[in-house]
């Protein structure tokens, strides 16, 4: 199901597969947008629930939308705030466990008195996590919020659900994401009109149903052929609980039934083997805000797998991160300089690990694409696999 594409939208296009890098609150921590232009990155994806609560997203509105507010002219995506809500409000880990964990009790979320985020019919109570303050997104809000932002491809609002959550609280989740879906096609078809002068802005779909074949079909079926006010769904997100060992099967149930003539966004999903299983089975985007969030601790991406530069073993290492890395901080360093640079907690090591890792992220996606093109993705994705050492990686943020 592995194919090859273009995205256009009123900032620039989007060659397809890609990998989108994540800047959650309007910058990619400690990087310049001029650095993750240089380093390939074709779009960037922000998050609405973070610039809601910070700065606000009248303000982006103000600002000219949030590719002029963060200085990067090119295409933007904005999460919906469906899984932050739900996540950190609820404070479940940032990284969602990819392993289906042992217990699957009904609502850590419903039985739990400390919890932050409440869900109903009409959408979710939170807590924000900066000052304990009080809010409430619906769909209608959600959409208020991603189209004052303005990024070029918003998410519909949905309840995301994790493995813990037992089958019938998931269909329950995913009853409520499809009302929300009708309720955002409305609210975007009545905001497009009213923004007339705005560029106008993608809206994709998210795709709920956990690990169960029928629900996620269902999900499929639902959405992909969903339509209100006239509006369908531009693309679509394939979201929530992913096993890792069957992410391939449930992203190729899904784009089995979704329309082929859309993009297929997988979300939060970022090691490269995960890149790859995605890729086969018909994804053209990925987010993940992984490849920056460990660079920050000083694990690097290489062709031979992950590692610390902080381990005393590079001290004396003068070698590059990587050697068949071309982006500039294996252009211009050493291990040994990075190594240094952490042990003393200087603050370029996180912007010159920040630009490899997502470098390399972008720049295998990239080589998927060219493989495809070439006819050889199958001996690409074998020798690639060949010499990675797996490490799993699932994340939002
Ligand atoms: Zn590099």
């Amino acid at each position: 199901m592995a194919r090859v594409g273009t995205i256009t939208t009123p900032h620039g296009a989007i060659q397809t597969p890609a990998f989108i890098p994540v800047g959650t609150k309007a910058t990619v921590k400690a990087v310049l947008p001029e650095a993750m232009a240089d380093l390939g990155a074709q779009a960037l994806l922000a998050n609405a629930y973070h610039l809601y609560l910070q700065p606000g997203s009248d303000v982006l509105d103000e600002a000219g939308g949030l590719a002029q507010f963060m200085n990067w002219p090119g295409p933007t995506i904005t999460d919906s705030g469906g899984f932050q809500v739900l996540s950190l409000g609820v404070g479940f880990k940032k990284v969602l466990a990819m392993d289906a964990q042992t217990f699957r009790r009904d609502d850590v979320i419903a039985d739990n008195k400390e919890r932050l985020a409440h869900v109903d019919d009409e959408g979710v109570t939170f807590k924000s996590h900066i000052d304990g303050s009080m809010h409430r997104f619906t769909p209608e809000i959600s959409m208020k919020v991603q189209h004052e932002i303005g990024a070029d491809i918003i998410f519909a609002f949905d309840e995301c659900t994790t493995l813990h959550n037992t089958r019938r609280y998931q269909e329950l989740a995913m009853d409520r994401t499809l009302a929300w879906a009708v309720r955002c096609l409305d609210e975007h078809k009545r905001l497009t009109d009213e923004r007339s002068t705005k560029p106008y802005q993608a809206l994709f779909g998210v795709i709920q149903g956990a690990q169960y074949e029928d629900l996620r079909k269902k999900a499929a079926g639902d959405l992909g052929g969903l339509e209100s006010s006239g509006q369908s769904f531009d693309g679509f997100g394939i979201g929530g609980a992913l096993d890792k060992d069957s992410l391939g099967t449930i992203v190729s149930w899904v784009n089995q039934v979704l329309p082929e003539d859309k993009p297929k966004h997988l979300l939060g999903i970022g090691a490269p083997e995960d890149l790859f299983v995605g890729v086969e089975n018909g994804i053209d985007t990925f987010d993940c805000v992984l490849a920056s969030r460990i660079a920050r601790t000083s694990a690097v991406y290489t062709m031979e797998g992950r590692f610390n530069l902080s381990n005393s073993a590079y001290k004396r290492d003068f070698t590059a991160i990587d050697d068949e890395c071309d982006c500039y901080t294996c252009t211009h360093y050493t291990r040994a300089y990075m190594h240094h640079v952490f042990r003393g907690k200087e603050i370029i090591a996180s912007t010159l690990a920040t630009i490899h890792n997502e470098r390399f992220i972008v720049r295998l996606v990239d080589q998927m694409r060219q493989a495809l093109l070439d006819g050889n993705f199958a001996d690409m994705k074998a020798d690639f696999l060949g010499r990675y050492k797996h490490r799993s990686g699932q994340s939002r943020d």
